[in-house]
């Protein structure tokens, strides 16, 4: 089995989850008490968030290319960055590894079009809605991206950096989410990328009636797939 790297703390609140789910999914393939090889690097977000507020993405970036060469140096044989929007330094990154950091967008784009699906309503961050970085991943591929309207777009941000980053599900929220949801629906989109790994959270249990594409569950299944493939039975 390979071992996974997680680069995470992005927050924490979705690094937990990509945890549960790498080990969930683990346990599923192989059974027993087998469970995931990984190593987690978990950054303060209270030190990097203040720099996206201002758009000092070099500054970032020298944070997560040195976790992610501890990483590489600790023994990950990949590496996950577990957050859509840090996605925007994914090259950076990846220049500086000689291991593979699993772009988010890829999993996510190939289960879309798995599923027939041309055209698809993106929430996310403001980076990730408003910037070319991720939209292009998936337009690359065929895939159309329509994102919400301004007053929407801040609305999805918002409650990602004051209540999913900090732990808070708020019904309000989920259904203001679910009318965004709706209205990407009745503009053409034939299903939704949560394109940010806290919105999983808030939207768990609720029935949504469009194909939702999550980029947490996605991205952490890639991982357990990848971990485990050229496996040598009982290795
Ligand atoms: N976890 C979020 C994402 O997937 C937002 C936090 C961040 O800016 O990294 O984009």
């Amino acid at each position: 089995m390979k071992t996974i790297g997680l680069l995470g703390g992005m927050s924490w609140e979705s690094t937990l989850e990509y945890y549960r789910l790498i080990n969930e999914e683990t346990k599923h393939r192989r059974g027993g008490l087998h469970s995931a090889r990984c190593l987690l690097y978990s950054v303060d977000f209270g030190e990097i968030e203040p720099f996206m507020q201002v758009d000092e993405w070099d500054q970032i970036s020298q944070i997560l290319v040195k976790a992610s060469r501890i990483l590489e140096a600790g023994g990950a044989d990949f590496l996950l960055l577990c957050t859509n929007t840090m996605h925007k330094l994914y090259e950076t990154i990846q220049e500086a590894l000689t291991i593979e950091l699993i772009h988010i967008a890829d999993p996510t784009a190939e289960e879309i079009l798995k599923a027939g699906i041309n055209k698809i309503g993106l929430l996310g961050t403001k980076p990730t809605m408003e910037q070319d970085f991720y939209r292009e991943r998936l337009q690359e591929k065929g895939i159309d991206v329509i994102i919400p309207g301004e007053q929407d777009r801040d609305v999805v941000h918002r409650v990602i950096f004051k209540e999913l980053c900090l732990g808070k599900y708020d019904m309000r929220s989920q259904q203001e989410y679910i009318r965004i949801m709706n209205d990407l629906t009745a503009q053409g989109a034939e299903g939704i990328v949560l394109g940010c790994t806290e919105i999983t959270l808030l939207l768990k249990k609720e029935e949504v009636s469009v194909p939702v594409f999550d980029t947490t569950s996605l991205h952490a299944v890639k991982a357990v797939e990848r971990a485990l493939e050229d496996e040598i039975p009982g290795e």
